[in-house]
């Protein structure tokens, strides 16, 4: 780059684990990466494969009942699995150099899945699993897909290479659900990433895996790739921090629930963290912590359709206040709490109103005691859970609005205490 040209900024771009799954998917991933180089120097971080999570903990959980057999069985499928991508990546290369580079990226996969299973062997023997083994176990899965990514990105002409996330988020040891050192991570951020994106290399990590200052793997949490991203967006000073998922951004609803739900196309930081910390799985717990201190805006975008519609989250000194933005569930065994996310609608007798309207037919219970100021929560049975999720979608993004005051007319619902959720510090 000469010296007149000011270097492009950073974007961190997480892809989770269908954007990965499969090939085709990778693939998707390089043209999308390919794309964005022209205008930021991408730190990639990636998921695991699909279910290969579900799959090493499944493994892990056997191995210490002792069926061995069984897990070799769960380890041939990953491994087949994961050789059936490489060789997928490498079918449009067939000249002697990519041969070379075939064989040497399959010797890194092989040489992961022996360690493995050695450590499984282990599991095997001890007979239980500890919290510091299953995390090491489970690393594995972003530890392979990191290096399908990186090489498919060599593969598509990208100068890429594959950092360690385990060199850069250091944590504590509170294993499965490790809290991360945030300065430890801009310093190890600056000094191990920052270079090679100085040198216009793509950098790829894992997302959701860590290590403890003495070198024992860590994990964040399910879903923890966002986080990580969210972190090393942080603690890069990125522009913006993008999470590549499987639908069209942050939604009104689940759309495994909602089929229709529509894309919120903005969405403040105490929005998408208050929606984030009642269950909806599109954006891990803590996603917006790290970034929100800087505002670094984070996007939501569909890894299937590049250019289609997708949310973005930021400081939002523009949103409207008391409109409601998108609906999540906690289900329990018996109940489930729904919860209706929207600036200051906790307090919104309008809102209230047209919920208890809505709801007449169900037991339902308004949670009396807000868990926000910007969420409304509802307690109904769980086996009335779905139906009054569709009704409260249908009533608040389906109808046109409703004159005020109509709703209030006609419920008949109790307004319950009930005791407040767990929340972090930064439900506010
Ligand atoms: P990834 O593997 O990309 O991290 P996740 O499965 O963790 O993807 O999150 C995406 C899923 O989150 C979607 O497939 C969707 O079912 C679920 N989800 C729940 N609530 C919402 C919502 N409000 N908007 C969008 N997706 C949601
Ligand atoms: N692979 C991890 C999980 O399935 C982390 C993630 O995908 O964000 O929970
Ligand atoms: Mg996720």
């Amino acid at each position: 780059m000469s010296q007149q040209q000011t270097a492009h900024p950073i974007r961190v771009l997480k892809f989770g684990g269908t954007s990965v799954q499969h090939a085709a998917a990778i693939r998707r991933l390089t043209e999308i990466v390919a794309a964005k180089r022209k205008t930021c120097r991408p730190v990639v971080v990636v998921s695991a494969l699909a279910g290969v999570t579900d799959t090493l903990l499944d493994a892990a959980r056997i191995a210490a009942r002792g069926s061995l057999e069984t897990v070799h069985s769960r380890l041939k499928k990953l491994e087949n699995r994961h050789a059936t991508v490489l060789r997928e990546l490498f079918n449009q290369h067939s000249c002697l150099a990519s041969e070379l580079f075939l064989l040497d990226t399959a010797r890194i996969l092989e040489t992961q899945l022996a360690e493995l299973e050695l450590l499984l062997s282990a599991v095997a023997t001890l007979g239980t699993l500890p919290d510091v083994i299953q995390d090491a176990v489970v690393a594995f899965g972003e530890r392979l897909s990191s290096v399908l990514v990186t090489t498919a990105l060599q593969l598509r002409g990208i100068t890429a290479e594959t950092v360690d996330a385990r060199r850069v988020i250091v944590t504590d040891g509170r294993h499965t659900c490790a809290e991360p050192d945030p300065t430890a991570i801009g310093k190890q951020s600056r000094r191990i990433i920052a270079p090679l994106l100085e040198a216009e290399t793509v950098v790829v990590t894992q997302g959701f895996i860590g290590s403890t200052r003495n070198g024992a793997t860590t994990t964040l949490g399910r879903g923890g790739s966002d986080f990580t991203a969210t972190l090393l967006g942080a603690a890069l000073d990125a522009e913006a921090v993008e999470i590549w998922t499987d639908v069209n951004g942050v939604l009104t609803a689940d759309p495994k629930i909602i089929p229709g739900a529509a894309t919120i196309p903005f969405l403040t930081f105490t929005e998408a963290d208050v929606l984030a910390q009642f269950g909806a799985k599109v954006l891990h717990q803590r996603t917006v912590q790290p970034v929100r201190a800087k505002g670094i805006p984070v996007f939501v975008f569909n890894s299937e359709q590049p250019d289609g519609p997708g949310t973005r989250v930021d400081g939002g000194q523009k949103t409207a206040s008391g409109v409601v933005k998108s609906i999540a569930i906690i289900p329990e065994a018996h109940q489930t709490l729904l919860g209706l996310v929207g600036t200051g609608i906790a307090h919104s007798a309008t809102i209230k109103a047209k919920v208890l309207d809505t709801l007449h037919l169900f037991e339902a219970e308004l949670v009396r005691e807000p868990l926000s100021p910007h969420c409304l929560a509802v307690i109904v049975d769980a086996v009335d859970a779905k139906r009054a999720v569709v009704a409260l979608h249908e009533a608040f993004f389906e109808s046109p609005a409703e004159p005020a005051g109509r709703a209030e007319a006609s419920h008949t619902l109790k307004i319950l205490g009930v005791q407040p959720l767990v929340l972090s510090p930064s439900f506010i």
